[in-house]
């Protein structure tokens, strides 16, 4: 730390992403990439904007907003675009939280949510996950705070139903309710259709992991237009240019080609029945997934070992070292040719 650094900054611990080595070539299960290249039409339309890069993005993402609000159903002034889901969660805990409006999730979710809280010195309430990492919506009822709930939760993978986040969000007319459903797209229901119902709901989602555009980084999130209106007050007051002119164009490429991204999260969801299974023989106790990632304990060989073997055998995937998950692994659902690549080392390191 160089002493300059404003002591508003000092004791932050900034988010650590897993790591993306260059070393020597991994089987990389450790951030939840998809295993599959982005859709052709989406580097169709990217070649195509990148001709125009002298000229800024567009500030509103028209298109983009346009194209997300017909797929979903809703008007483009229920929509607001990110770079990242992350840039949206982070304009969430600016805009809803405060000293007086404390974050509230749970222990085990996205580290990025205490990350954001500590940066802007918002007080936050934390809610252990109950046995079997389940989260009980009853613990979130009149919560009296801004709520973050991952849907499915990460890492654990287990989703509620919109029936049980219905609950939540009638219990919280005075809160904003923030669903983050990066992983909804792998078989979970999504809570899209209830911002029409609900003005204190805001969605987020990510073109990051069911449609094959993490390095683009783009996100969005859907809610009432006066949520929108709100968030979009922050994102203009640090970067109207938040969304970069070829990613714009790459994400309405992809919207333009739902098929592609449909299959490929059929064929995720296959392989995490057929890796939930071998995992299981092996061994392993696995939580119910619908993300598209498995979360895994060996009966007998702790976290750090097993990470620490599959990483010397060109395997890499997420542990986290906090008390209750220490022996968990987050192993990414990849290709047919990774899965097998996966299950090869750890029946060898058995
Ligand atoms: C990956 C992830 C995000 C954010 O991803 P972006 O790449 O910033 O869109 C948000 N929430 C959860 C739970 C995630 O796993």
């Amino acid at each position: 730390m160089s002493g300059y650094f404003s002591p508003k900054y000092r004791e932050l611990s900034p988010y650590v992403p897993g790591e993306q080595p260059k070393d020597r070539k991994y089987v990389k299960l450790n951030t939840n990439e998809s295993p599959f290249p982005p859709s052709p039409l989406a580097l169709e339309y990217a070649a195509r904007a990148l001709a125009d890069l002298n000229l800024y993005s567009d500030p509103d993402c028209t298109e983009l907003r346009r194209r997300i609000a017909l797929t979903y159903g809703v008007t483009p002034d229920c929509v607001i675009c990110g770079n990242g889901s992350d840039d949206i969660l982070s304009f969430a805990f600016q805009a809803f939280c405060d000293g007086e409006t404390p974050a509230v999730f749970a222990d085990i979710t996205y580290g990025f949510y205490r990350v954001f809280a500590a940066r802007e010195r918002i007080p936050v309430r934390i809610i252990p996950l109950k046995d079997g990492f389940r989260i009980d919506p009853a613990d979130y009822h009149n919560a009296e705070g801004t709520v973050f709930i991952a849907n499915p939760n990460a890492p654990t993978g287990i989703a509620l139903t919109v029936g049980e986040i219905e609950g939540i969000l009638k219990s919280n007319e005075k809160n904003v309710v923030v669903i983050d459903e990066a992983y909804v797209d792998f078989d979970a229901e999504s809570c899209v259709p209830l911002i029409k119902k609900y003005r204190n709901l805001l969605v987020t989602q990510t073109f990051s992991k069911s449609r094959s555009l993490a390095g683009g980084r783009l996100g969005f999130g859907i809610a009432d237009p006066g949520l929108i209106r709100d968030l979009d007050t922050v994102r203009c007051s640090i970067n109207p240019y938040n969304v970069n002119a070829v990613t714009q164009a790459a994400g309405v490429g992809t919207l333009s080609d739902g098929e592609y991204t449909a299959e490929n999260c059929k064929k995720i969801i296959k392989t995490r029945a057929y890796l939930t299974d071998r995992l299981a023989s092996l061994g392993f106790r696995l939580t119910d997934s619908s993300a598209n990632f498995v979360f895994a304990k060996h009966e007998s060989i702790g976290g750090d070992v097993l990470c620490a073997k599959l990483r010397e055998k060109g395997v890499l995937v997420r542990r986290f070292d906090t008390e209750r998950i220490r022996d968990h692994l987050r192993i990414t659902v990849g290709s047919d040719e990774q899965t097998e690549k996966l299950l090869c080392a750890i029946g060898e390191i058995l």
